[in-house]
């Protein structure tokens, strides 16, 4: 646990119970701090005064002598409509700050490589962790991939904090003050949250912002607004600009051309690793989270050879395109995170004669930008409040089935794989949406999908290795 001694004796007021806020408020107790918590869920609340603390009721308490109020990102502070707390805290001028904010401020001489984007937060951010510890690194990942930033080990001078930033996050983190700051891409969501997509996009560039030597912008150009902010970046002058692609060739960056990792930040270009015999990074979309953690490292001096290995050896991450079995020639890949189209295209590019499952909260759009993908899918087997719009968007031009659960969609969706027999036949959890209509998160989503998967298909077919 990071202590958060800047709060000893003060009152501050933390909002929200989930893990982060959880892990906030142990922090600043055990640091001396006056705690107090609230949640406007009973049973979230509940959390916390089962851990002996103070229940603060915004509404009837006075704000007066409270020196801050660790916001949990998750819960409205501006768009669509600010919580009432939020709004009497500004008014009184006391700052709103959040977890991640805490440990920048009390881990000053610790380095911090932040990571944001729209999609491939998360696969970077443990891909950039497991780099620096390869390379011997004293290194800790956390934020928003599901470790609470204060949970993390205090790791001081010489050690680097590689955190995840969501664009909440961003709104709260006013010691953000990173040495690379890693904007990967951006594509519309979110957006009700952030008062539309110039709000959502401003939150995103505050990842550049207060940067601290060597003041490294790694920076997507695959895309409309990244490419844009990659101009802007240029002609300011602050930075160190890296561009990133796994697309096009980036001057000056660090690219993926027919799957060569290639750096042409030195003089001469130098090719890292060749992307295609990495099984844990399929796809050009892990090729442009490859190429930002390649920047990372390379911004901290790990050798080249030190990139390579780590790559070769990256685990891969739950729940994003993990292949959960093989069976008989039928792939079942648990791609749970996918909660938008965007990164639902990402998986079914990567994959033929794809039995696809997908529903649940529908998010702006739908899943019509699919439509050139459609080719690849044999049936899609629909769940969730989306399954009626998705129907119609794919009445037509693919088959599909509506199911009552996930696991009745897995049954039918693995049964026709198995009989069909096609070359390279997969299972596809690949939602393109939110969870909340049917499961707690996207994590419940997906490890009810892999439990299913074993229940009914516990065997492995002898000589298949797992290789996505
Ligand atoms: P995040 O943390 O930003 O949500 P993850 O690394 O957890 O991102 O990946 C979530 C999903 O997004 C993956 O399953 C994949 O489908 C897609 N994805 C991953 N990386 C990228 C990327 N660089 N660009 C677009 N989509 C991506």
């Amino acid at each position: 646990m990071v202590p958060t001694y800047r709060y000893a004796g003060e009152k501050v007021v933390v909002m929200g119970l989930g893990k982060s806020g959880l892990s906030a408020a142990a922090s600043l107790r055990a640091s001396g701090a006056d705690v107090a918590v609230w949640d406007d869920q009973p049973a979230s609340l509940a959390q916390g005064t089962a851990k002996g603390f103070r229940a603060f009721d915004g509404a009837a308490a006075p704000l007066s002598d409270v020196r801050a109020v660790v916001w949990s990102p998750g819960i409205p502070h501006t768009f669509p409509q600010p919580h009432s707390l939020a709004v009497k805290a500004r008014a009184q001028n006391i700052p709103l700050t959040c977890d991640v904010d805490l440990l920048l401020e009390a881990q000053t001489d610790a380095s911090v490589i932040g990571i944001t984007g729209t999609n491939g937060k998360s696969t970077t951010t443990a891909l950039t962790a497991h780099i620096f510890a390869g390379a011997g690194r004293k290194v800790a990942a956390g934020g928003n991939i599901g470790i609470p930033a204060l949970d993390l080990e205090p790791l001081g001078v010489g050690g680097t904090y590689v955190l995840e930033l969501s664009s909440y996050q961003l709104e709260l983190v006013p010691h953000l003050a990173c040495e690379t700051a890693i904007l990967l891409n951006i594509t519309a969501d979110h957006l009700d949250r952030h008062g539309g997509m110039d709000g959502y996009i401003a939150a995103k560039r505050r990842i550049f912002s207060y940067q601290r030597p060597p003041r490294v912008a790694v920076i997507g150009i695959d895309d409309p607004h990244c490419a844009t902010l990659y101009e802007a970046l240029r002609r300011d002058g602050l930075h160190t600009v890296w561009p990133i692609s796994a697309k096009q060739i980036a001057p000056g960056g660090f690219y993926v051309q027919d799957g060569k990792l290639i750096d042409t930040t030195g003089s001469r270009p130098i090719t890292i690793i060749d992307l295609t015999t990495v099984a844990r990074l399929p796809g050009a979309h892990n090729w442009q989270n490859a190429a930002a953690a390649a920047a990372a490292a390379r911004a901290s001096g790990i050798a080249y050879d030190a990139i390579a290995e780590g790559m070769r050896t990256f685990p891969g991450l739950k729940h994003r395109q993990e292949l959960v079995q093989q069976t008989e020639g039928v792939s079942f890949i648990n791609d749970s995170k996918a909660t938008n189209a965007d990164a639902a295209e990402k998986a079914l590019a990567c994959y033929q004669n794809i039995y696809w499952i997908a529903g649940g909260r529908a998010k702006e759009g739908g899943i019509k930008s699919l439509a050139p993908l459609f080719s690849r899918i044999r049936r899609a087997f629909l769940i969730g409040e989306a399954a009626g719009d998705f129907a119609a968007t794919l009445d037509g031009q693919v088959p599909f089935s509506r199911c009552d659960s996930m696991e009745a969609a897995i049954a039918e969706a693995g049964a026709l794989a198995l009989k069909g027999k096609l070359p390279g036949a997969t299972v596809l959890l690949s939602p393109a949406c939110a969870s909340f209509d049917m499961f707690k998160s996207f994590e419940d989503r997906g490890d009810r999908f892999r439990a299913e998967v074993l229940r009914l298909w516990p065997h492995k077919t002898p000589g298949h290795e797992i290789t996505a």
